[in-house]
């Protein structure tokens, strides 16, 4: 097999190479997972939830070195590197919390006569394809609950992130979770594609591009595989007239630039109120402009590159394309000498902009955001749907109530009020339209990697 190499956005070497695995070697995989799962499921649910936890510690405990290994495969700035563990842990804790009460049977009856009740079952081998973007939290959304429940997981991570399903499976396998219960694969498309149609697994949790989850919806066809399809969007903030203007530009901006714009949920475009569209835009231009562009690895830098010069060639496409249709670039790149036209890619922020741009429509995925003028709630509300992705929104405002009316009307898997680019473990991550199908998280999270199963027992 060909092998698989992560480039390191830093320099453009070869930082790691991983030979994919054969197909039969694959397939003896799932069969391995398959087989250790049964033993896994038996063990009482408070010896896999002090197993996960602890494998979630030994995790922790390498956070040093995962910060610099994420600054050097997918160009996150080293003072940001040990972020994900925070989330790692709160939602393996939160998802601990609640699984006794969540996976316990929901008894409708308990007489003489008869016991008839609802119980939650494990599906059996879950299977994760991991993006390379928060390499470590769009894992553990699936993993944590997964073995929790009493599924075996198998592992594909991205190949920017190839060592981050080493170190996950390092950190497990330490704290005693079975090497076959918890297995990391590193698989080409095609095997990944050739297991999922030869019904190999119970669940896939697919996190990442459209058209990846395409394929995957496609690999499953016919076998009637659940899938989780967790993918792109294009997220909106729109910031009313009552906002707290200094907040919305802080969160917004942060929303739109952390991670080199490569967040899911992250601010991809902006409606502001005539009132204060020039005060917010003067705002967001200064803040924008106190980034410092460069090297991951000097704990200086605020915006790494890209994580690869192939994405980073997608924004700039996207940028040149709308100033060409007459969008207005408010940051000149010449503020941040480290663009290199290649990974290294300066933020920009574009006014005079609309929907019939690139890039106020398509998932950019890096450190650019669009602001346009609106007049009213009923215009952010058409332009916030008018999208083919439906993630989170962001809605600034003092008043709660017009809030929540209008994000009963905003397409969108989470609301936000006063916040933005923020995952919250006891609610469900979900999202609609292009952005996919199914959740992860919350007590619905469960539900996702365990399937109902009735009893109806009549005693004699
Ligand atoms: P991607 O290219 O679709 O890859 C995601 C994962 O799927 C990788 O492990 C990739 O493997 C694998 N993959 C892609 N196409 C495949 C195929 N045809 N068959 C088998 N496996 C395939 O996405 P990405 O660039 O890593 O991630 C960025 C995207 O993820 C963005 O669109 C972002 O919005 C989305 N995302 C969504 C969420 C959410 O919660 N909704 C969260 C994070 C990211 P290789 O790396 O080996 O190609």
């Amino acid at each position: 097999m060909k092998p698989i190499q992560l480039i390191s956005p830093v320099d453009g070497s070869v930082y790691a190479e991983r030979t994919p695995l054969s197909r039969d070697a694959a397939f003896a995989a799932a069969d391995r997972a398959r087989a250790a799962q049964k033993d896994w499921a038996a063990r009482p649910l408070a010896d896999r939830i002090a197993l996960v936890k602890a494998g979630v510690a030994r995790l922790t405990a390498m956070k040093e070195t995962i910060a610099t290994e994420l600054a050097h495969q997918m160009g996150r700035p080293i003072r940001y590197g040990q972020g994900e563990m925070g989330g790692v842990n709160a939602r393996t804790d939160y998802m601990a919390e609640i699984a006794a009460e969540t996976l316990a049977p929901h008894v409708i009856e308990d007489s003489d006569k008869f016991r008839r009740y609802l119980a939650r079952a494990p599906l059996g081998v879950v299977f994760i394809v991991a993006p390379w973007n928060y390499p470590y939290l769009t894992t553990i959304n699936t993993l944590a609950p997964a073995l929790i429940a009493g599924n075996s997981v198998i592992l594909k991570h991205a190949s920017q992130t190839l060592l981050v399903g080493e170190r996950l499976a390092q950190a497990f396998h330490e704290a005693g979770v079975p090497a076959d219960v918890f297995q990391n694969v590193v698989l080409d498309h095609a095997t990944t594609e050739a297991l999922i149609a030869a019904r190999a697994f119970g669940f896939v949790n697919f996190t990442g591009s459209v058209g990846g989850g395409q394929a995957i919806e496609r690999a499953a066809a016919g076998t009637f595989t659940p899938l989780g399809l967790e993918l792109g969007g294009k997220d909106p903030g729109y910031v009313r007239a009552d906002a707290n203007l200094d907040a919305a530009v802080d969160t917004l901006m942060d929303g739109a630039m952390f991670n080199s714009g490569q967040c899911c949920c992250g601010i991809e475009r902006i409606y502001v109120h005539e009132s204060l569209y020039d005060a917010f835009v003067e705002k967001s231009v200064a803040w924008v402009k106190a980034l410092r562009l460069g090297s991951p690895l000097d704990p200086e830098t605020t915006l790494g590159p890209m994580a690869n010069k192939r994405f980073a060639k997608v924004v700039r496409d996207q940028i040149a394309e709308a100033v060409a249709q007459g969008a207005k670039p408010l940051i000149d790149p010449a503020l941040f000498p480290a663009d290199d036209g290649g990974a290294y890619l300066a933020p920009q922020v574009l006014v005079n902009v609309d929907h019939s741009m690139r890039v106020m429509m398509e998932e950019s995925f890096g450190p650019v955001v669009g602001i346009m003028k609106v007049k009213d709630d009923a215009e952010a509300l058409r332009l916030m749907n008018d999208s083919p992705y439906g993630l989170t929104a962001s809605i600034w405002t003092q008043d709660y109530e017009t809030a929540e009316k209008l994000g009963q009307q905003v397409e969108t898997g989470t609301v936000f009020m006063n916040r933005a680019d923020y995952l919250d473990p006891a609610l469900c991550w979900t999202g609609c339209k292009d952005t996919g199908r199914g959740g992860s998280l919350s007590y619905l999270g469960f539900h996702s990697v365990t399937r109902p199963k009735s009893y109806h027992l009549k005693k004699v």
